[in-house]
């Protein structure tokens, strides 16, 4: 494997209006540059991504990703990356503007197939509008069959980009535009409707999601000499909750939570109680295969309130640590999960401490 994947995130954006850069803002759940360096991880055709950026990003943890400083201009931000890599050996390079986070795995992988027998693969869209085009007051048809409208990720044969790219200064929008004023050959292919390009805020709301909700309820009786976990966090009580697994009531309440909204029936069928090698399992990795199989299908995480129905131990107390522990555990924000404490009144097994019970609720969204 000896791709390249460069994001160009080093852009002003101004016709975006904000002081935050758009490649930065908050688009589904996380910043928008990360949409395209997630799928590009995710398809496994590059052994280093490079993200150009003006502004500092941290809590990059994966070595195959490095972060380099950009130019005024998109060419020249190109050209450092490329510049960057030069020594790298990497035969080819596929080159992506961070404003567009909605391209799918099976374009990048369409362009790496065409790569094989091109040194230039270029996503496109034509249009159904009619056009025409001005030349200063003078306004003339033009024929839209001879339109061709260039989307990216764009990918090459890196030493012919490169050495392309050193003799060039003149600005240009995108790095096709090289092989093109070159007269060099370009395989085109079809682009997508839904890779458009963020340019301002209206743009954020153009894809469509669509939400699922997803209910849970759990009940596990306490009893002493065993440890209370909740949410994933070991918690100091009397007693714990007793199950064939740690009990976790909290856990079991959000994971019953994420089936419902994906539709995949409960807890019980995937972990069955009469099944030996659950025995004692934790409830973090009860979790764990339900997230992968979560993103697997392409769903985020919207939100999740979780009710916790005991008299002791008192939620407030511990609220924030359960928030920040499901926070790891589930990979989102803390300010997505909301933890309610409930009482009842010294009612029942809940009153006199001898179980404890939790309900939640899930939202998620997904590309429609
Ligand atoms: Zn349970």
């Amino acid at each position: 494997m000896t791709n390249c994947f460069i994001l160009l995130a080093a852009g002003k954006g101004k016709r975006f209006k904000s002081n935050n850069p758009k490649q930065f803002t908050n688009y589904i759940n996380k910043p928008l540059f990360m949409h395209s360096v997630n799928k590009a991880l995710k398809s496994k055709l590059f052994k280093s991504i490079i993200i150009v950026s003006n502004k500092p990003i941290k809590n990059i943890r994966n070595k195959s990703i490095k972060v380099i400083t950009g130019g005024n201009e998109r060419y020249q931000s190109s050209h450092k990356a490329l510049d960057f890599i030069k020594n790298k050996k990497f035969k080819n390079v596929f080159i992506h503007d961070a404003a567009r986070p909605n391209f799918s795995l099976k374009l990048l992988k369409k362009l790496n197939f065409n790569l094989k027998k091109n040194k230039a693969v270029v996503p496109y869209l034509t249009t159904d509008n009619s056009t025409k085009y001005r030349i200063k007051n003078k306004i003339q048809n033009l024929n839209r069959e001879y339109l061709l409208f260039t989307q990216t990720p764009q990918c090459f044969d890196f030493k012919t980009l490169y050495n392309l790219s050193k003799s060039n200064n003149i600005k240009i929008t995108d790095d096709v535009s090289l092989f093109l004023n070159n007269n060099k050959k370009v395989k085109f292919v079809k682009g997508e409707q839904e890779n458009f390009k963020i340019t301002t805020k209206d743009d954020l709301k153009k894809i469509n999601i669509k939400n699922f909700y997803g209910i849970g309820f759990d009940i596990h009786k306490l009893t002493k000499n065993k440890k209370l976990y909740l949410g994933g966090l070991k918690i100091p009580f009397h007693s714990g909750l007793q199950g064939h697994s740690d009990g976790d009531v909290i856990l079991h309440a959000i994971i019953d939570g994420l089936l419902g909204a994906m539709r995949k029936k409960d807890i019980g069928s995937l972990y069955p109680s009469n099944k030996m090698k659950f025995k004692n399992i934790r409830s973090p990795n009860m979790l764990s295969p339900i997230l992968k199989n979560l993103d697997k299908e392409g769903y985020f995480i919207n939100n999740i309130d979780v009710n916790l129905i005991c008299e002791r131990p008192k939620v407030s107390k511990f609220r924030e640590k359960i928030i920040t522990s499901l926070s790891n555990l589930l990979n989102i924000n803390k300010d997505q999960i909301n933890l309610k404490g409930k009482t009842v009144e010294k009612l029942g097994l809940i009153g006199k401490e001898q179980a404890i019970a939790c309900e939640a609720i899930v939202s998620l969204n997904r590309y429609a």
